[in-house]
């Protein structure tokens, strides 16, 4: 004798995280059928699971997969799986109660604002109660697999709900929505295809639908009875690497980035450990348009399960790495972790972490053993990388080994220089890293501060991207060397400097301070300081920055930004040993004397490619001087 219908209350948890939910997640409804997909999956899972010791269980039919239906007339969508079904008791555990650990602590925190709760539910899991978010009566027909009775389960998710046997052919599930008023553009063919696609393209099983209506010759509608699978139906990156063919990831590659190139190289691995995650990330060959776009569409994706969770680049990468496309797949993440909870996550940190060494890894090994194609990739996405100088503090020596730059080796502008070469070839006695930074290549290959450098052949880096202030500032230390501007500073060459060089700097000091206690006086309060220097050969004079100042250079990116900086006063320094300062020097007392120390300070500033403030008082001068030289 079938017992009749029976009608019985969900826990009160249920009906207050139904309440909820529906006015909660309403803004994001569609994601229904993702749960419902994803439920199904999980069921042929464990059927999967179950029949490896019981074959029975398949009761002649293995093959799995999920359909998908919908009835414009009645306003429902079914969703139907043949994996491992339920009996009565597990619907009534499974579908009236909840019975997680944590639900306590989670009701605690709710607080009534509907934004807030939405984030904690997401954290929770929303799982089949979602359906509710759409429908307004819920009809679930199971058949455990193996058993011959089947249960029907009925709610419209309010306080109860009714149970039933019946009699299902089938085994496996069956979920009827009756779509509340207003919720018809889900019963539109392509709307549910596209979230599948959206949502579980990667589900590994077929998810079916009917195939669309097509037309005949004559116009007339034909109406196919077919089904077609709308997904993928297979997640490349969890079969393992050595069934996988070149040709496979590269296509994948292609169907992820979006790209229409091939990738430059990729990383697959699946991490065990207090993470359980696969990670199947590229580096592309190409920039993509919008690398410096802030609203950027395309980045990592996140799967749960094999289940897509969200596309995000900051998230799930550093800024630094954003060129990189492909999925993480956790096996650990709550299924509707959000966007907020996965900024608060240590489990994400953890991924996060682990996929950024992967990613070095990769770089280094290009870096390593394909010469031409770091070369190719440094120049797509060099000034991407070295942001990460600054940004990734705990990698930040790995990253410094990745970065390339121009050098006064080459004087090239291609970057081919590694902090490693640098330091190989640096001179006896050497124990700093020497740079300079410019806003063009010529300006930083042309510097005057390089003169007593190129004189006693000591590389210095040439900097002259924009990114380059923020990597030198980031970075004041490399392999136990430190990074020097020479632009900055009072001039120390140590050692490379023997002592009768250092005496006769001295003396020349003291030679000059009438000349520069005049030069002071006539330029006021344009300058900090004016001094002797040594580091000039072929310039008479050059402007140079205290050792902790902001540079020339960055003070005008912060200035062409809009920003509004007060720049430190510059000092100037002059060559003891160039004929205009002797020249200068012999005008002392003159009525000129003050023009020409103006003109040496306006030009030192041209030199670094400064602007002057009073550029016809500048031409004026110079005229005055040509005039009277031609007199
Ligand atoms: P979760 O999937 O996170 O466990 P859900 O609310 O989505 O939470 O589902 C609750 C439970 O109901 C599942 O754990 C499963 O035991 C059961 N269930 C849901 N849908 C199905 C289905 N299609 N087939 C078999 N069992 C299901
Ligand atoms: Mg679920």
């Amino acid at each position: 004798m079938p017992m009749s219908k029976q009608t019985l209350g969900f826990q009160t948890e249920v009906k207050q995280l139904l309440q909820l939910m529906i006015h909660s997640l309403y803004s994001n409804k569609e994601i229904f059928l993702r749960e419902l997909v994803s439920n199904a999956s999980d069921a042929c899972d464990k059927l999967k699971f179950e029949a490896l010791d019981n074959d029975a269980l398949y009761e002649g039919d293995g093959s799995l997969h999920i359909d998908i239906a919908f009835d414009k007339d009645a306003r429902t969508i079914t969703v139907r799986d043949n994996g491992i079904g339920m009996t009565r008791d597990e619907v009534v555990q499974n579908i009236g109660t909840i019975a997680r650990s944590g639900t306590k602590e989670f009701f605690g925190k709710l607080s009534g604002d509907a934004q807030k709760d939405a984030h904690l539910i997401g954290q929770f899991g929303v799982g089949f109660y979602s359906a509710f978010i759409v429908a307004d009566r819920v009809t679930l027909t199971t058949r455990r697999a193996g058993e011959t009775g089947g249960t029907r389960w009925e709610s419209e998710g309010a306080g109860d709900f009714t149970l039933e046997e019946v009699a299902k052919d089938g085994r496996g599930t069956e979920i009827v929505l009756h779509l509340k008023d207003g919720e018809d553009e889900f019963l539109d063919d392509w709307r549910l295809k596209s979230i599948v696609r959206k949502y579980s393209d990667h589900i590994t099983l077929p998810i079916r639908m009917r195939k669309s209506n097509s037309y005949g010759e004559n116009g007339e509608v034909i109406v196919s009875d077919e089904l077609e699978t709308v997904n993928k139906a297979s997640a490349l990156w969890a079969r393992s690497k050595n069934d996988i063919s070149e040709d496979e990831y590269k296509a994948f590659y292609k169907h992820v980035s979006h790209d229409w190139d091939e990738p430059l190289a990729w990383s697959h691995a699946r991490v065990e450990g207090r993470q359980e995650y696969t990670e199947l990330l590229y580096v592309p060959r190409r920039a993509p348009f919008d690398l410096y776009d802030r609203e950027r569409r395309h980045g990592v994706k996140l799967f749960v399960r094999r289940v897509f969770i969200l596309e995000d680049a900051e998230k799930l990468l550093p800024q630094y790495l954003r060129f990189v496309r492909g999925v993480i797949d956790s096996n650990d993440l709550p299924l509707n972790v959000s966007r907020e909870i996965l900024q608060h996550s240590k489990d994400i940190d953890a991924i996060k972490a682990g996929c950024v060494k992967k990613v070095l890894g990769l770089l280094e090994d290009i870096a390593e053993n394909r010469a031409e194609d770091y070369a190719a990739f440094w120049k797509e996405f060099g000034r991407v990388v070295k942001e990460g100088v600054g940004e990734d503090h705990a990698n930040r020596e790995r990253v410094a080994s990745l970065c390339r730059f121009a050098s006064t080796l080459t004087d090239s502008e291609e970057q081919t220089v590694s902090l490693k070469d640098y330091i190989g070839r640096m001179k006896e006695g050497q124990d700093k890293i020497y740079y300079v930074t410019a806003d063009a290549f010529a300006a930083a290959k042309n510097s005057p501060h390089l003169e007593i450098f190129r004189k006693k052949g000591i590389e210095v880096l040439l900097l002259s991207d924009r990114v380059d202030e923020w990597f030198a500032s980031s970075l004041t230390e490399f392999d136990g060397k430190a990074l020097v501007s020479v632009a900055k500073g009072g001039l120390d060459l140590g050692s490379l400097e023997d002592e009768a060089e250092k005496k006769e700097q001295e003396a020349k000091a003291d030679a000059f301070k009438d000349l520069v206690g005049a030069v002071q006086g006539a330029l006021g309060e344009r300058v900090k300081e004016v001094r002797v220097t040594h580091r000039l050969t072929d310039s008479p004079a050059c402007l140079v920055a205290e050792a902790h100042a902001m540079s020339g250079n960055l003070e005008r990116i912060l200035k062409s930004a809009g920003q509004d900086v007060a720049g430190s006063k510059p000092i100037l320094e002059i060559n003891p040993d160039h004929v205009l300062v002797a020249k200068l020097r012999s005008e002392l007392g003159g009525e000129r004397f003050g023009d020409w120390a103006h003109i040496l300070f306006d030009q030192a500033l041209l030199a670094e490619g400064g602007t002057l403030e009073d550029p016809a008082g500048f031409v004026k001068r110079l005229n005055g001087l040509m005039l009277a030289l031609s007199n």
